[in-house]
């Protein structure tokens, strides 16, 4: 929302001060004295250059024949000719920095000096800038001194990969920036030019050995250093400063465009430099649309802020993750592939069609993938075929779902066409390996054809991103894995920005304060000076060491390297020396709280130099920082200086507090979702259990008593371990969102394994073919590992492994869960016979042999009340004729049973009901008899093969169903107080966080008198 400029005296410069940068008075002094001559400005890039130019013409000096250049420039246009001559191509940044990875893969192994760190993106980019710097330098890789490195290694690993880079360069016909100096410098030599211009650098920057040479010949000799602000001056510029802090990096941008649309300053008079452009470019970029401020970004934006650059990430995830659909499903449902460019007839919408990949259960794998869609699509079919009204539906509604079921199935048609096409853009890999261009070449054709465009910056990263990968396709032939190749392309677009441009008129610019503040703005803002961000963390350059620098032009002399000595230095130099050379105004901010991690930030050292300078106290510390500076700016502000609607209204609410304050009613009246919020918060804190907390009005049909619905007993445990997330899981039916990303280390989930493992053992005992009665095990180790073979290859099939290490694992623990359960039952078996297994009762059970049945057992309660239990029974053991044993298998650990509080409360009651239900079974099957032992066997590595039965209670276990039951009836889902309840749930995220439901639920069963309905549980819990 733009507003009209207020008058809110609240911008914190001081009065605008227009005095020029010293290098820019330096240049209107040459143009003042030379006015007509050609004059050739160098500055260490265009970009700075025209910004100092720019700078000149708005100070009123009139300049003609000025001319800007950069050494890089100028080398090309000296060596460029011979270049275009010879058929020879220059590499790009994301090229080169592709042919130092290649070179690196090709010559370090796993014990190389950088052989641990090859794999490092981090240790390529340093590579490919030491090259660049030796290369600059005019040394050779031969004239490097074995006697400057500790390690030797170290030396020989950095010759190798340079003979491997130059042979790659010399094998696509390319020449990199280092070559282009060296064949300008060359050239020059040898025919040498006449200059008539005078040549100015502009201000004290470093140039390497050949590059001074490239200017001195350039030049013919006329060449000049520009005075410029050195960074000693700094303290004189910073002592006028204003700091500002703010609540995130976010409200650090907001505060700034507050105060400058509030001021009403004139756009091209500002610029905002960061410490971390990658951070700050996208929160501007973002908030300036919003707000349609226009603004330029030296950097550009990242690409992989825009949706292209999203898409070609996910893309890419996908491939190198082996088609992991869990990939390409986040890939779609952020709305990243333009559906309807790519379903003209009509589309789905993303989000559905994220949920049939999803309900497809592709998990990974090319050919998985469309295997496991036509399967989707064929349960869609069936569903559609199969509909049939249901009890308590009438024509309309059986029409409306079967629309509903055609559309599922409509989805899932598209979404089996998209994966299709884009399962035909990958190569297919040859020995397991592929061309980085061939899957470049794919990435290229995924953006062209299925990225979604919206809006200019995502045209021009989609152009970006195409060119990009048009640049890759050229490198000569590297074969590697589908894996290397997705992380060297993701590499290169996280090294993509897109929109760059310098200071324009009528803008607002934002930039690194590396190659900011040329421009003569009269407002500059420094922002994200906090530690975290600012001097930065890393000691020197990893590949060549200052001690190794000095080794080395020891021995190069006259050539020689620059010393880097510590990152942190040189960015600390590198923001003195913006700081001297800015004029104007200055402000500089940081954020002192992470929004995502929610924790304080604290403020750099160069923030704290600053305060120190403004207060003019030289010994002022953090803490007398954080005591003089206003409070952070964040999401509330003043009325007056709110950016949009939401800050106005926000504001409304700020005095005294925001829950009382005089516009809280009006927004809660506009915003009843948010009245509701208030009302379930303070109901929460207080000591009534409301509907808020969860109780429920018409708990009608959940009480089994009176249901007639069978119940099971991993109901009634979820239950009895906290009622609330039963309210989420059983009554609402909520279930959290399936993850169906693939750990590539893991095999087959916990449920998965516990019923493998359950199959295996039923088998053995159950199997027509050489059943046992009384295992042995030297006799029937093979029996069962044959029969856990099987298992295991079954499934195998259904769900392959994502590599053998996890299919090895998987099976290593098979099998010593099946070793266990042998020796176990050997000695078990001595006194028992095992009799039945799987013994299923209640509808939808699958075995039902007596004494199995279909229909569910009646468990009575006394007092006439009773319910349905159905389940199955894993195993009854014959103890003496009509004495049976019931265990049930556990294939965890044994943490959750083997203790009998654990069982308090009804969180372990499936041994009692089992035991009573099997005794109903018997007697309907005609042959009574006497449940004498009821417990769990964890038959698993984790479990030891340990036996649990806890002895038989009845009528304890009546009263605990009771006031289960009790709870149900009155519609009473309180929140477990017991922290440890939480530890398996999956609903932490939906019910206000463990800590502080139990505080509040402990506090709503201490109130006795008032919340009658939860006497039930306190019975359950007694405290
Ligand atoms: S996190 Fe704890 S309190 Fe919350 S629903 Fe789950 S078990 Fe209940």
């Amino acid at each position: 929302m733009r507003r009209p400029v207020s008058t809110q005296p609240v911008l914190p410069f001081e009065a605008e001060e227009r005095k020029l940068p010293r290098l820019v008075e330096s240049l209107a002094e040459v143009c003042r004295q030379r006015p007509l001559d050609e004059k050739v400005l160098i500055a260490p890039s265009r970009f700075i250059g025209h910004q100092v130019a720019e700078a000149l013409a708005r100070s009123g000096t009139p300049w003609v024949h000025l001319r800007v250049e950069s050494v890089r420039s100028l080398a090309h246009s000296v060596a460029g000719p011979s270049i275009a001559d010879e058929g020879l191509s220059l590499l790009s940044r994301a090229q080169a920095l592709a042919l130092v990875e290649q070179a690196c893969a090709e010559t370090l192994t796993g014990s190389a000096y950088f052989g641990e760190l090859s794999a490092r993106p981090g240790l390529h980019r340093a590579i490919q800038n030491t090259f660049d710097e030796l290369k600059s330098a005019g040394i050779s890789p031969d004239a490097l001194p074995e006697s400057a490195f500790g390690d030797v290694r170290k030396i020989g690993e950095l010759k190798s990969v340079l003979a491997a880079y130059e042979s790659l360069l010399a094998k696509g016909k390319f020449v990199d920036r280092a070559d282009v100096l060296r064949r300008a410098v060359l050239g020059l030599r040898e025919s040498p030019r006449v200059a008539d211009a005078l040549y100015l650098l502009a201000g004290a920057f470093d140039l390497s050995a050949t590059e001074a040479e490239l200017v001195e010949r350039v030049s013919g000799g006329h060449v000049r250093r520009l005075e410029a602000d050195g960074p000693e001056s700094w303290t004189d510029n910073a002592s006028r400063a204003t700091l500002f802090r703010a609540l995130g990096e976010e409200n650090e941008i907001r505060e700034i465009l507050r105060r400058l649309l509030a001021e009403g300053i004139s756009l091209d008079d500002v610029e905002i430099l960061a410490t971390d452009p990658a951070t700050y470019a996208p929160i501007l970029y973002e908030l300036a649309s919003e707000h349609e401020i226009p603004c330029t970004f030296g950097q550009g934006i990242p690409a992989t802020f825009t949706r292209p650059g999203q898409a070609a990430l996910g893309y890419l995830r996908w491939l190198g993750r082996d088609f992991e659909s869990e990939e390409l499903r986040e890939v779609v449902a952020g709305g990243l592939l333009d559906l309807a460019r790519i379903f003209p007839g009509g589309a789905p919408g993303p989000l559905p069609a994220a949920r049939e990949l999803r309900e497809a259960r592709i998990g990974w794998g090319r050919e998985r993938s469309l295997s496991a869609l036509d399967l989707h699509i064929a349960r869609r079919v069936a569903e559609v075929d199969s509909a049939r009204r249901r009890s308590d539906e009438d024509d309309e509604d059986l029409n409306a779902r079967i629309v509903w079921l055609k559309e599922r199935f409509a989805t899932a048609r598209a979404v089996r066409d998209l994966v299709a096409r884009l399962l035909a853009l990958p190569p297919e890999p040859v020995d397991g390996k592929v061309e980085l261009r061939a899957v470049a070449r794919s990435a290229s054709a995924f953006v062209a054809g299925f990225a979604r465009i919206a809006g200019d910056l995502d045209a021009m990263a989609s152009s970006a991103l195409q060119g990009l990968f048009g640049e890759l396709e050229t490198l000569p032939v590297t074969r590697l894995s589908v894996a290397e190749a997705a992380s060297r392309l993701s590499d290169a677009v996280r090294g993509l920005y897109v929109a760059a441009d310098r200071p324009r008129p009528g803008r607002l610019h934002f930039g690194d304060y590396r190659s900011g503040g040329y421009g003569g703005r009269s407002k500059t803002f420094f922002v994200g000076l906090d530690s975290r961000r600012h001097p930065g963390s890393g000691l020197q350059d990893p590949v060549l060491l200052d001690e190794e620098r000095r080794g080395i032009n020891a021995a190069v002399a006259p050539r020689e390297l620059a010393m880097r000595g510590g990152r942190p230095a040189e960015n600390l130099l590198a923001l003195r020396s913006c700081i001297a050379r800015v004029r104007g105004e200055i402000a500089v901010s940081h954020a002192c709280w992470d929004l995502l991690e929610a924790r304080e930030q604290f403020p750099a050292a160069a923030y704290l130099d600053v305060f120190r300078l403004v207060s003019g106290d030289p010994t002022a510390d953090y803490s007398d920082a954080d005591r003089a500076l206003p409070a952070a700016a964040g999401f509330l502000t003043e009325a007056p200086k709110a950016l949009d609607e939401t800050e106005w209204w926000l504001s409304r609410t700020r005095e005294p507090h925001l829950a009382g304050g005089r516009g809280a009613p009006a927004v809660r009246a506009a915003y009843p979702w948010l009245a509701d919020g208030f009302t379930a918060e303070e109901a929460r804190d207080g000591v009534a259990f409301t509907v808020w907390d969860g109780l429920i009005r018409d708990p009608i049909g959940l009480d089994p008593r009176t249901s007639g619905r069978p119940t099971s007993c991993s109901r009634i445990q979820d239950l009895a371990r906290c009622p609330y997330s039963y309210f989420v899981k059983r009554v609402l039916q909520l279930q959290p969102p399936e993850d169906a990303r693939a750990d590539p280390t893991i095999w087959l989930t916990p449920l998965e394994r516990g019923t493998l493992l359950h199959e295996v053992f039923r088998r053995f005992y159950a199997d027509q073919v050489g059943a046992v009665e009384r295992p042995v095990y030297d006799r029937d180790w093979k029996r069962i590992e044959t029969i856990a073979g099987e298992e295991i290859a079954k499934w195998r099939a259904k769900t392959p492994p994502r590599s053998a290490a996890a299919f090895e694992a998987l099976r290593d623990d098979v099998l010593v869960s099946c070793r266990i359960f042998l020796l176990r039952e050997e000695e078990h078996c001595r006194d028992v016979a095992p009799r039945w297994f799987e013994v299923g009762f209640g509808p939808s059970r699958e075995s039902t042999e007596p004494p199995g049945d279909p229909e569910a057992v009646r468990i009575s309660l006394g007092g006439g009340g009773s319910f349905l239990l159905s389940g199955r029974i894993d195993r009854v053991d014959e103890e003496s004729p009509g004495a049976y044993q019931v265990w049930d298998y556990k294939t965890g650990s044994s943490w959750d049973t083997s203790e009998p509080e654990r069982g308090r409360g009804g969180r372990r009651i499936q041994d009692a009901l089992y035991a009573e239900a099997l005794e109903i079974l018997l007697v309907r099957a005609g042959s009574p008899g006497s449940v004498v032992k009821s417990g769990y066997f964890y038959a698993g590595r984790r479990g030891e093969g340990e036996r649990f039965a806890a002895p038989r209670n009845p009528a304890v276990t009546r009263e605990t169903l009771t006031n289960l039951f009790d709870l149900l009836r009155a519609g009473a889902f309180p929140h477990t107080p017991t922290e440890e309840d939480c530890s398996i749930c999956d609903f932490a995220k939906v019910c206000s966080g463990a800590d502080l439901a139990g505080r509040r639920a402990e506090n709503k069963l201490r109130e006795e008198a008032g919340n009658a309905v939860l006497l039930p549980y306190r019975r359950l819990n007694p405290s």
